[in-house]
């Protein structure tokens, strides 16, 4: 993490610098085009107008280092050169300075060399006679001037970057301490409670296997009485449903814990999944005395909602489930699905699943815990009705894929009400 923030720092200080080098050098280039290029003119106005009073001998006077001094005849015969002898020059008059002199009295051009490897400034001035004067000088390519600035510039590039790396090591480690802790402790909370589920699981397997083990040892010692084996028979399969409900219970919330299989979002309706479930809970539901009724509260609409379906399906599942296992003979289950509007009461954000059951109820103090892992308010009422302790888990980890919210109140009159709100939510 340190190194990561470091190396960011880093990265970010050098790209800003040398976009500011580049645009620094742009911009000091142009300025000094420019002052080259006004020069030049006035340069060419000062040469005029001494040929005027000394003629072409006032040229060859001139100093010739750094600037090149060309006097062209009207018919563009190059008559003087003070870098390349005269005569051996080419006609001039389709120089695109010398031509815009001879119609405007001034012209100026810039081109490269011959060669390619420099660039000249040109300025052509006409003069009274009809002849022109043509002063140029080599302009400082962009890389030229970098070359003549590079010590300056490395010495500031070190500057910079030394200041840099000092701050990004203490910017860093400021940065990150902290963030590093609070991962540092939060690995160390998911990794205890990987641990004390892993210790779960497995006394939660063993008991049934156990069972199982000393059920089929009884049968076959012969200790059993024929007459008793179905019983046994039926224990040994009771104990095997729990262990396989107790193993689907365990791929489900593995599946949500490390989000394995990339699941679909659909848009359903909801009252036609409650219904749906429902008609698969009337066996057991029968089977416990218990009445399970539907109330679609939506009126004409549709309570359509986008979500993962197969995770919607086990909410559903698993409260109606639990509403059917802890109540009473004789009870009821009732599941409605109503609308909810937002604040002026026009648009439908959610939808409230509600599940109600007037069995034995939970008690204040356990409605928080019930959604912890192998939780359980009564242990033994919970494995007697085929229970795993997993159930809510799985509901309140689905419920937060969704965004929906989990509210358990008490029944009037005992038992009691889950409610889901689970948001419309979009394509
Ligand atoms: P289990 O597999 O034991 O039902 P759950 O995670 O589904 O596990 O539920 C946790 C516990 O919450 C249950 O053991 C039970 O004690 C309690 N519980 C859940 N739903 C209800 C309900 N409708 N009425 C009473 N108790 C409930």
């Amino acid at each position: 993490m340190t190194t990561r923030i470091f190396r960011s720092i880093i990265i970010v200080t050098a790209a800003t610098l040398f976009l500011s080098l580049l645009i620094t050098f742009g911009v000091i280039y142009s300025a000094y085009a420019d002052e080259t290029a006004r020069e030049l003119r006035t340069e060419t106005e000062l040469v005029a107008g001494g040929m005027k009073n000394s003629g072409e001998t006032y040229l060859e006077a001139l100093p010739k280092e750094d600037t090149r001094l060309t006097l062209i005849a009207p018919d563009g015969t190059v008559v003087y050169d003070s870098h390349y002898g005269a005569e051996k020059m080419e006609n001039h008059l389709e120089r695109e300075e010398v031509k815009q002199a001879m119609a405007d009295g001034y012209g100026e051009s810039q081109r490269m060399s011959d060669t390619l490897t420099e660039r000249y400034i040109y300025a052509a001035r006409r003069l009274d006679d009809g002849s022109v004067l043509r002063v140029s000088v080599k302009q400082f390519s962009i890389l030229n001037m970098i070359l003549r600035l590079i010590q300056p510039i490395l010495l500031m590039v070190c500057v910079v970057m030394l200041l840099a790396l000092y701050l990004a090591g203490r910017l860093s480690k400021k940065v990150a301490g902290p963030i590093t802790h609070e991962i540092d402790e939060l690995q160390t909370l998911a990794e205890r409670q990987r641990q004390e589920f892993s210790a779960n699981v497995s006394h939660e397997l063993r008991t049934p296997l156990q069972s199982i083990s000393g059920y089929a040892e009884l049968i076959k010692d012969g200790i059993v009485a024929s007459n008793d084996i179905p019983s046994f028979g039926e224990r040994i399969y009771d104990e095997a449903q729990r262990m396989i409900h107790l193993i689907e219970d365990i791929i489900s919330l593995s599946h949500l814990d490390e989000n394995a299989e990339p699941m679909k979002w659909e848009t359903i309706d909801l009252c036609e999944m409650a219904k749906n479930v429902i008609e698969h809970l009337k066996v057991p539901a029968e089977t416990k005395n218990v009445s399970l009724a539907f109330h679609d509260e939506c009126g004409d609409e549709c309570a359509y909602v986008y979500v993962i379906p197969q995770l919607i399906r086990e909410i559903i599942t698993n409260i109606v489930e639990n509403a059917i296992k802890y109540n009473k003979n004789g009870g009821h289950v009732d599941v409605s699905v109503k609308p909810f509007y937002n604040g002026r009461g026009v648009v439908v954000t959610h939808f409230l699943l509600s599940v109600a059951d007037n069995g034995i109820g939970i008690p204040d103090k356990e409605k928080e815990r019930i959604f912890e892992r192998f939780y359980r308010v009564d242990k033994s009422r919970s494995k007697a009705v085929g229970g795993t302790g997993l159930g809510l888990s799985i509901v309140k980890h689905a419920a937060l894929i969704h965004h929906a919210k989990i509210k358990v109140e008490d029944n009037v009159g005992g038992g009691t009400v889950m409610t889901v709100k689970i948001p419309v939510g979009q394509e």
